[in-house]
Protein backbone atom coordinates (compact mmCIF):
# COMPACT_ATOMS: atom_id res chain seq x y z
CA UNK A 1 0.00 0.00 0.00
CA UNK A 2 1.43 3.73 -0.89
CA UNK A 3 0.13 7.09 -1.96
CA UNK A 4 1.47 7.27 -5.08
CA UNK A 5 -1.61 7.53 -7.59
CA UNK A 6 -2.96 8.69 -10.95
CA UNK A 7 -5.43 11.52 -10.90
CA UNK A 8 -7.24 11.65 -14.20
CA UNK A 9 -3.62 11.01 -16.16
CA UNK A 10 -1.34 12.70 -13.73
CA UNK A 11 0.76 10.86 -10.91
CA UNK A 12 0.00 12.24 -7.41
CA UNK A 13 2.54 11.71 -4.63
CA UNK A 14 -0.36 12.15 -1.81
CA UNK A 15 -2.16 15.60 -2.97
CA UNK A 16 0.73 17.11 -4.90
CA UNK A 17 1.46 16.43 -8.31
CA UNK A 18 4.72 14.63 -9.38
CA UNK A 19 5.32 16.86 -11.93
CA UNK A 20 5.35 19.74 -10.12
CA UNK A 21 7.89 18.64 -7.58
CA UNK A 22 10.23 18.01 -10.11
CA UNK A 23 9.20 21.66 -12.25
CA UNK A 24 10.17 22.99 -8.42
CA UNK A 25 13.28 21.20 -7.24
CA UNK A 26 14.74 19.35 -10.79
CA UNK A 27 15.26 15.88 -11.57
CA UNK A 28 16.45 13.50 -11.03
CA UNK A 29 14.72 13.79 -7.53
CA UNK A 30 13.38 11.02 -4.83
CA UNK A 31 9.99 11.73 -3.41
CA UNK A 32 8.98 10.23 -0.03
CA UNK A 33 5.36 9.98 1.05
CA UNK A 34 4.83 10.65 5.00
CA UNK A 35 1.49 8.95 4.50
CA UNK A 36 2.99 5.93 3.66
CA UNK A 37 5.33 6.06 5.71
CA UNK A 38 3.24 6.33 8.92
CA UNK A 39 1.02 3.43 7.29
CA UNK A 40 3.59 1.58 7.43
CA UNK A 41 5.11 2.03 10.91
CA UNK A 42 1.49 1.58 12.35
CA UNK A 43 0.36 -1.55 10.46
CA UNK A 44 3.51 -3.21 12.07
CA UNK A 45 3.25 -1.79 15.57
CA UNK A 46 -0.59 -2.74 15.41
CA UNK A 47 0.24 -6.20 14.56
CA UNK A 48 2.33 -6.41 17.34
CA UNK A 49 0.44 -4.36 19.72
CA UNK A 50 -0.05 -8.10 22.11
CA UNK A 51 3.70 -7.65 23.02
CA UNK A 52 6.33 -5.92 24.19
CA UNK A 53 8.21 -4.59 21.39
CA UNK A 54 10.77 -2.02 20.08
CA UNK A 55 10.33 -1.41 16.23
CA UNK A 56 13.89 -0.44 15.65
CA UNK A 57 13.54 1.14 12.20
CA UNK A 58 16.62 -0.12 9.91
CA UNK A 59 17.97 2.74 9.38
CA UNK A 60 20.55 1.90 6.86
CA UNK A 61 17.49 1.56 4.48
CA UNK A 62 16.46 5.68 4.08
CA UNK A 63 18.48 7.88 6.45
CA UNK A 64 17.32 11.23 5.46
CA UNK A 65 16.50 12.78 8.81
CA UNK A 66 13.15 13.79 7.73
CA UNK A 67 11.93 10.44 7.02
CA UNK A 68 13.75 8.76 10.88
CA UNK A 69 11.97 12.00 12.29
CA UNK A 70 9.07 10.87 10.70
CA UNK A 71 9.42 7.69 12.21
CA UNK A 72 10.53 9.06 15.50
CA UNK A 73 7.47 11.11 16.25
CA UNK A 74 5.55 7.58 15.87
CA UNK A 75 7.64 5.64 18.65
CA UNK A 76 10.23 4.12 16.37
CA UNK A 77 13.85 3.16 17.56
CA UNK A 78 16.40 2.65 15.25
CA UNK A 79 19.12 -0.22 14.11
CA UNK A 80 22.37 1.67 13.41
CA UNK A 81 25.19 -0.63 11.60
CA UNK A 82 27.54 3.04 12.12
CA UNK A 83 28.61 5.60 14.41
CA UNK A 84 27.40 8.18 11.31
CA UNK A 85 24.26 6.22 11.56
CA UNK A 86 23.70 6.39 15.41
CA UNK A 87 24.59 9.78 15.71
CA UNK A 88 21.78 10.87 12.89
CA UNK A 89 19.51 8.79 14.38
CA UNK A 90 19.73 10.60 17.68
CA UNK A 91 19.67 13.98 15.71
CA UNK A 92 16.51 13.28 14.18
CA UNK A 93 15.03 12.98 17.80
CA UNK A 94 15.59 8.67 18.31
CA UNK A 95 16.01 8.30 21.97
CA UNK A 96 19.90 6.56 22.29
CA UNK A 97 17.50 4.15 24.48
CA UNK A 98 15.66 3.01 21.52
CA UNK A 99 18.89 2.59 19.67
CA UNK A 100 20.15 -1.25 18.61
CA UNK A 101 23.70 -1.30 16.82
CA UNK A 102 24.74 -3.93 14.37
CA UNK A 103 27.31 -4.80 12.08
CA UNK A 104 30.30 -6.97 11.84
CA UNK A 105 32.91 -4.21 12.17
CA UNK A 106 32.49 -1.63 14.55
CA UNK A 107 35.22 0.21 15.57
CA UNK A 108 36.87 1.15 18.60
CA UNK A 109 35.56 4.93 18.33
CA UNK A 110 32.19 3.63 17.56
CA UNK A 111 32.02 1.36 20.70
CA UNK A 112 32.81 4.21 22.96
CA UNK A 113 30.45 6.68 21.03
CA UNK A 114 27.89 4.15 21.76
CA UNK A 115 29.00 3.42 25.13
CA UNK A 116 28.69 7.18 25.87
CA UNK A 117 25.08 7.75 24.12
CA UNK A 118 24.00 4.74 26.30
CA UNK A 119 22.40 3.05 23.33
CA UNK A 120 19.98 -0.12 24.34
CA UNK A 121 21.70 -2.84 22.58
CA UNK A 122 24.85 -3.45 21.27
CA UNK A 123 24.02 -6.65 18.32
CA UNK A 124 27.45 -8.46 18.77
CA UNK A 125 28.82 -10.45 15.93
CA UNK A 126 32.15 -11.98 17.05
CA UNK A 127 33.95 -13.73 20.05
CA UNK A 128 36.82 -11.11 18.82
CA UNK A 129 34.18 -8.26 19.16
CA UNK A 130 32.89 -9.09 22.49
CA UNK A 131 35.94 -9.36 23.85
CA UNK A 132 37.17 -5.37 22.61
CA UNK A 133 33.38 -4.30 23.78
CA UNK A 134 34.00 -5.79 27.29
CA UNK A 135 37.68 -4.01 27.30
CA UNK A 136 36.53 -0.74 26.48
CA UNK A 137 33.14 -0.57 28.55
CA UNK A 138 35.19 -1.36 31.36
CA UNK A 139 37.80 1.02 30.70
CA UNK A 140 34.70 3.16 30.70
CA UNK A 141 33.06 2.28 33.89
CA UNK A 142 29.99 1.14 31.79
CA UNK A 143 28.28 -1.94 31.06
CA UNK A 144 26.94 -2.82 27.62
CA UNK A 145 23.74 -4.28 27.43
CA UNK A 146 24.37 -7.10 24.59
CA UNK A 147 22.39 -9.60 22.38
CA UNK A 148 24.80 -11.87 19.97
CA UNK A 149 23.69 -12.48 16.69
CA UNK A 150 23.79 -16.04 15.53
CA UNK A 151 24.00 -16.95 12.27
CA UNK A 152 21.31 -19.81 12.13
CA UNK A 153 22.64 -21.39 8.92
CA UNK A 154 19.40 -20.96 7.18
CA UNK A 155 19.42 -19.68 3.65
CA UNK A 156 17.08 -16.84 2.64
CA UNK A 157 16.65 -13.02 0.65
CA UNK A 158 15.55 -12.06 -2.34
CA UNK A 159 18.85 -12.08 -4.22
CA UNK A 160 22.41 -13.85 -3.62
CA UNK A 161 24.10 -10.40 -2.08
CA UNK A 162 21.20 -9.89 0.40
CA UNK A 163 21.02 -13.24 1.88
CA UNK A 164 23.06 -13.29 5.22
CA UNK A 165 22.21 -16.30 7.43
CA UNK A 166 23.99 -19.35 6.18
CA UNK A 167 27.31 -20.40 7.26
CA UNK A 168 29.22 -18.80 4.72
CA UNK A 169 28.36 -15.16 5.19
CA UNK A 170 30.10 -12.76 7.20
CA UNK A 171 27.71 -12.70 9.75
CA UNK A 172 26.86 -13.35 13.25
CA UNK A 173 28.50 -16.06 15.58
CA UNK A 174 28.46 -19.60 14.05
CA UNK A 175 25.52 -21.64 15.73
CA UNK A 176 27.19 -24.29 17.17
CA UNK A 177 29.64 -22.13 18.57
CA UNK A 178 26.88 -19.83 20.25
CA UNK A 179 26.62 -21.49 23.78
CA UNK A 180 29.84 -21.32 24.65
CA UNK A 181 30.25 -17.71 23.31
CA UNK A 182 27.84 -16.70 25.70
CA UNK A 183 29.42 -18.45 28.67
CA UNK A 184 31.97 -16.31 28.33
CA UNK A 185 30.11 -13.45 27.75
CA UNK A 186 29.09 -13.55 31.43
CA UNK A 187 32.14 -14.11 32.60
CA UNK A 188 33.46 -10.99 31.18
CA UNK A 189 33.34 -7.27 32.73
CA UNK A 190 31.69 -4.52 31.42
CA UNK A 191 28.99 -7.07 29.28
CA UNK A 192 25.21 -7.33 30.61
CA UNK A 193 24.14 -10.56 28.45
CA UNK A 194 20.09 -9.39 27.00
CA UNK A 195 19.61 -10.92 24.19
CA UNK A 196 19.43 -13.32 21.33
CA UNK A 197 19.56 -11.84 17.87
CA UNK A 198 19.18 -12.73 14.20
CA UNK A 199 18.77 -11.46 11.09
CA UNK A 200 18.63 -13.89 7.87
CA UNK A 201 18.39 -11.92 4.70
CA UNK A 202 16.10 -8.95 2.91
CA UNK A 203 13.43 -8.79 0.47
CA UNK A 204 12.44 -12.04 1.70
CA UNK A 205 8.53 -12.75 0.73
CA UNK A 206 8.01 -16.37 2.44
CA UNK A 207 7.78 -16.72 5.96
CA UNK A 208 9.07 -20.45 5.65
CA UNK A 209 12.82 -19.56 6.62
CA UNK A 210 12.63 -17.21 8.72
CA UNK A 211 10.39 -19.70 11.01
CA UNK A 212 12.83 -21.80 10.72
CA UNK A 213 15.49 -20.01 11.81
CA UNK A 214 13.35 -17.95 14.84
CA UNK A 215 12.42 -22.18 16.06
CA UNK A 216 16.45 -22.56 15.91
CA UNK A 217 16.80 -19.04 18.07
CA UNK A 218 13.70 -20.45 20.78
CA UNK A 219 15.41 -23.00 21.31
CA UNK A 220 18.59 -21.56 21.81
CA UNK A 221 16.81 -19.30 23.89
CA UNK A 222 15.64 -22.04 26.18
CA UNK A 223 18.86 -23.72 26.40
CA UNK A 224 20.43 -20.52 27.61
CA UNK A 225 17.52 -20.03 30.45
CA UNK A 226 18.26 -23.65 31.64
CA UNK A 227 21.63 -22.78 31.90
CA UNK A 228 21.07 -19.79 34.15
CA UNK A 229 21.85 -17.12 30.83
CA UNK A 230 19.37 -14.17 31.45
CA UNK A 231 17.65 -13.94 28.26
CA UNK A 232 14.81 -11.26 28.56
CA UNK A 233 15.34 -10.18 25.19
CA UNK A 234 14.75 -11.71 21.45
CA UNK A 235 16.48 -9.09 18.34
CA UNK A 236 14.42 -10.71 15.17
CA UNK A 237 15.80 -8.14 12.52
CA UNK A 238 14.35 -6.91 9.39
CA UNK A 239 13.89 -8.52 5.95
CA UNK A 240 10.58 -8.87 5.36
CA UNK A 241 9.78 -8.34 1.86
CA UNK A 242 7.78 -5.85 -0.74
CA UNK A 243 5.83 -5.89 -3.32
CA UNK A 244 8.07 -4.35 -6.25
CA UNK A 245 5.88 -5.26 -9.26
CA UNK A 246 1.77 -5.36 -9.62
CA UNK A 247 0.76 -8.65 -8.53
CA UNK A 248 3.51 -9.80 -6.17
CA UNK A 249 2.55 -10.67 -3.13
CA UNK A 250 4.61 -11.44 -0.01
CA UNK A 251 3.94 -12.31 3.21
CA UNK A 252 2.10 -9.70 4.82
CA UNK A 253 3.05 -8.19 8.63
CA UNK A 254 -0.22 -9.46 9.91
CA UNK A 255 1.15 -12.99 8.74
CA UNK A 256 4.43 -12.06 9.82
CA UNK A 257 3.66 -11.25 13.46
CA UNK A 258 1.05 -14.12 13.68
CA UNK A 259 4.13 -16.55 12.89
CA UNK A 260 6.42 -14.55 15.14
CA UNK A 261 3.82 -14.98 18.14
CA UNK A 262 3.24 -18.69 16.86
CA UNK A 263 6.89 -19.31 16.91
CA UNK A 264 7.55 -16.95 20.57
CA UNK A 265 4.17 -19.04 21.82
CA UNK A 266 4.78 -18.90 25.70
CA UNK A 267 8.09 -17.47 26.42
CA UNK A 268 8.31 -14.32 28.32
CA UNK A 269 10.35 -11.99 26.07
CA UNK A 270 10.86 -8.33 25.42
CA UNK A 271 10.61 -8.43 21.54
CA UNK A 272 13.03 -6.53 18.85
CA UNK A 273 12.30 -6.07 15.23
CA UNK A 274 14.48 -4.34 12.54
CA UNK A 275 12.49 -3.76 9.40
CA UNK A 276 13.64 -1.28 6.96
CA UNK A 277 12.83 -2.00 3.65
CA UNK A 278 9.13 -2.88 4.64
CA UNK A 279 8.58 0.57 5.99
CA UNK A 280 10.25 2.57 3.47
CA UNK A 281 10.77 0.91 0.19
CA UNK A 282 7.02 1.80 -1.22
CA UNK A 283 6.62 4.91 0.79
CA UNK A 284 9.43 6.62 -2.35
CA UNK A 285 9.78 6.83 -6.18
CA UNK A 286 12.59 8.08 -8.07
CA UNK A 287 11.87 10.62 -10.73
CA UNK A 288 13.78 11.12 -13.69
CA UNK A 289 13.33 12.99 -16.95
CA UNK A 290 14.44 11.88 -20.51
CA UNK A 291 16.96 13.15 -22.25
CA UNK A 292 17.02 11.33 -25.60
CA UNK A 293 15.87 8.16 -27.28
CA UNK A 294 17.73 6.39 -29.38
CA UNK A 295 17.75 3.55 -31.71
CA UNK A 296 20.11 1.82 -32.86
CA UNK A 297 21.09 -2.46 -34.17
CA UNK A 298 16.77 -2.75 -33.33
CA UNK A 299 17.28 -1.70 -29.98
CA UNK A 300 15.27 1.11 -28.58
CA UNK A 301 17.01 3.29 -25.51
CA UNK A 302 15.71 5.64 -23.55
CA UNK A 303 18.93 7.46 -21.69
CA UNK A 304 17.44 9.20 -18.88
CA UNK A 305 19.00 12.39 -16.78
CA UNK A 306 19.68 9.68 -14.32
CA UNK A 307 21.84 7.02 -13.49
CA UNK A 308 23.31 4.12 -11.67
CA UNK A 309 24.94 6.67 -9.02
CA UNK A 310 21.45 7.70 -8.10
CA UNK A 311 19.52 4.41 -7.76
CA UNK A 312 22.41 1.09 -7.72
CA UNK A 313 19.74 -1.48 -7.02
CA UNK A 314 19.42 -2.55 -10.82
CA UNK A 315 23.21 -2.47 -11.13
CA UNK A 316 24.18 -4.15 -7.91
CA UNK A 317 21.18 -6.93 -7.64
CA UNK A 318 19.49 -7.16 -10.88
CA UNK A 319 16.46 -5.72 -9.77
CA UNK A 320 13.99 -4.02 -11.61
CA UNK A 321 11.90 -1.10 -10.63
CA UNK A 322 8.37 -0.85 -11.71
CA UNK A 323 8.06 2.17 -14.14
CA UNK A 324 5.00 4.47 -14.13
CA UNK A 325 5.21 7.31 -16.72
CA UNK A 326 4.34 10.68 -14.84
CA UNK A 327 1.42 11.94 -17.36
CA UNK A 328 -0.72 8.85 -18.54
CA UNK A 329 -1.74 9.20 -22.00
CA UNK A 330 -3.85 6.21 -23.47
CA UNK A 331 -3.55 7.71 -26.42
CA UNK A 332 0.23 6.41 -27.17
CA UNK A 333 1.29 2.62 -27.62
CA UNK A 334 3.34 0.75 -24.88
CA UNK A 335 7.24 0.49 -26.72
CA UNK A 336 9.78 -1.53 -25.46
CA UNK A 337 12.93 0.30 -24.15
CA UNK A 338 16.11 -0.12 -22.51
CA UNK A 339 16.49 2.61 -19.83
CA UNK A 340 19.92 3.74 -19.32
CA UNK A 341 21.66 6.49 -17.81
CA UNK A 342 24.32 8.82 -18.93
CA UNK A 343 27.48 7.07 -17.16
CA UNK A 344 30.33 5.12 -18.62
CA UNK A 345 29.34 1.81 -17.92
CA UNK A 346 27.00 -1.09 -19.27
CA UNK A 347 25.65 -1.40 -15.83
CA UNK A 348 24.67 1.31 -16.00
CA UNK A 349 20.91 0.47 -16.86
CA UNK A 350 17.73 0.44 -14.82
CA UNK A 351 15.99 -2.00 -16.84
CA UNK A 352 15.77 -4.27 -20.11
CA UNK A 353 13.74 -4.37 -22.87
CA UNK A 354 10.85 -2.84 -20.71
CA UNK A 355 7.64 -2.55 -21.90
CA UNK A 356 6.40 1.40 -21.55
CA UNK A 357 4.12 3.84 -22.68
CA UNK A 358 6.27 6.06 -25.85
CA UNK A 359 8.78 8.24 -23.92
CA UNK A 360 9.60 11.61 -25.88
CA UNK A 361 12.25 13.78 -24.81
CA UNK A 362 11.59 15.54 -21.48
CA UNK A 363 9.01 13.23 -20.65
CA UNK A 364 8.97 12.30 -16.80
CA UNK A 365 9.09 8.84 -15.61
CA UNK A 366 8.96 7.23 -11.99
CA UNK A 367 10.98 4.35 -10.45
CA UNK A 368 8.46 2.64 -8.15
CA UNK A 369 9.28 1.34 -4.94
CA UNK A 370 12.67 3.37 -4.61
CA UNK A 371 12.44 4.68 -0.80
CA UNK A 372 14.73 1.75 0.45
CA UNK A 373 18.12 0.98 -0.72
CA UNK A 374 18.02 4.17 -2.86
CA UNK A 375 18.93 7.33 -2.11
CA UNK A 376 21.48 5.94 0.42
CA UNK A 377 23.72 4.15 -1.55
CA UNK A 378 23.37 7.20 -4.24
CA UNK A 379 27.19 8.83 -4.68
CA UNK A 380 28.86 10.75 -7.13
CA UNK A 381 30.50 8.88 -9.93
CA UNK A 382 31.36 10.58 -12.91
CA UNK A 383 31.17 13.81 -10.73
CA UNK A 384 27.35 13.74 -10.48
CA UNK A 385 26.00 15.39 -7.90
CA UNK A 386 23.76 13.21 -5.07
CA UNK A 387 19.94 14.33 -6.30
CA UNK A 388 17.76 16.23 -4.32
CA UNK A 389 15.04 14.42 -1.94
CA UNK A 390 11.83 15.99 -1.21
CA UNK A 391 9.44 14.79 1.41
CA UNK A 392 5.49 15.03 1.32
CA UNK A 393 2.35 15.45 3.62
CA UNK A 394 -0.44 15.79 2.43
CA UNK A 395 -0.44 19.20 -0.34
CA UNK A 396 2.88 20.01 1.11
CA UNK A 397 6.13 19.24 -0.54
CA UNK A 398 9.64 20.07 1.09
CA UNK A 399 13.34 19.58 -0.08
CA UNK A 400 14.88 17.23 2.45
CA UNK A 401 18.13 17.12 0.17
CA UNK A 402 19.38 19.51 -1.62
CA UNK A 403 21.92 18.82 -4.84
CA UNK A 404 25.16 19.86 -3.62
CA UNK A 405 26.85 22.51 -6.18
CA UNK A 406 30.08 21.99 -7.66
CA UNK A 407 32.46 23.99 -5.17
CA UNK A 408 30.67 21.63 -2.70
CA UNK A 409 31.70 18.22 -4.52
CA UNK A 410 35.24 19.43 -4.63
CA UNK A 411 35.48 20.90 -1.12
CA UNK A 412 37.67 18.29 0.71
CA UNK A 413 39.96 17.64 -2.63
CA UNK A 414 43.24 19.36 -2.95
CA UNK A 415 45.91 19.65 -5.05
CA UNK A 416 49.41 18.84 -3.70
CA UNK A 417 51.64 21.49 -3.28
CA UNK A 418 54.42 20.43 -5.40
CA UNK A 419 51.26 20.67 -7.90
CA UNK A 420 51.06 24.30 -8.06
CA UNK A 421 53.54 26.22 -9.65
C1 LIG B 1 19.77 -4.48 6.57
C2 LIG B 1 19.44 -4.97 7.92
C3 LIG B 1 18.14 -4.86 8.41
C4 LIG B 1 16.98 -4.35 7.57
O1 LIG B 1 16.68 -5.24 6.54
P1 LIG B 1 15.36 -4.98 5.65
O2 LIG B 1 15.39 -6.08 4.68
O3 LIG B 1 15.52 -3.65 5.04
O4 LIG B 1 14.20 -5.06 6.57
C5 LIG B 1 17.89 -5.23 9.71
N1 LIG B 1 18.89 -5.72 10.51
C6 LIG B 1 20.16 -5.84 10.07
C7 LIG B 1 21.19 -6.36 10.99
C8 LIG B 1 20.47 -5.47 8.77
O5 LIG B 1 21.74 -5.62 8.33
Amino acid sequence: MHHFDYRDSELFCEDVPVRTIAEQFGTPVYIYSTATLERHFNVLSEAFSSQACLIAYSVKANSNLSVLATLAALGSGADVVSAGEMQRAIAAGIPPGKIVFSGVGKSEFEIRAALSAGIHQFNVESRPELLRLSRLADDMGKSAPVALRVNPHVEAGGHANISTGAAEHKFGIAWHEAVEVYKLAMTLPGIAVKGVDVHIGSQITKLGPMKTAFEKVVGLIRELRALDIPISRVDLGGGLGIPYKDGETPASPADYAAMVGDVLNDIDIELILEPGRMIAGNAGIFVSRVEYVKERDGRRFAILDSAMNDLMRPALYQAVHEVRPVKRDDALQSLTYDLVGPICESTDRFAKDYSVQELRENDLIAFMSAGAYGAVMSNQYNTRPLCAEVLVKGDKAELIRRAPTFEEMIANERVAEWLKS
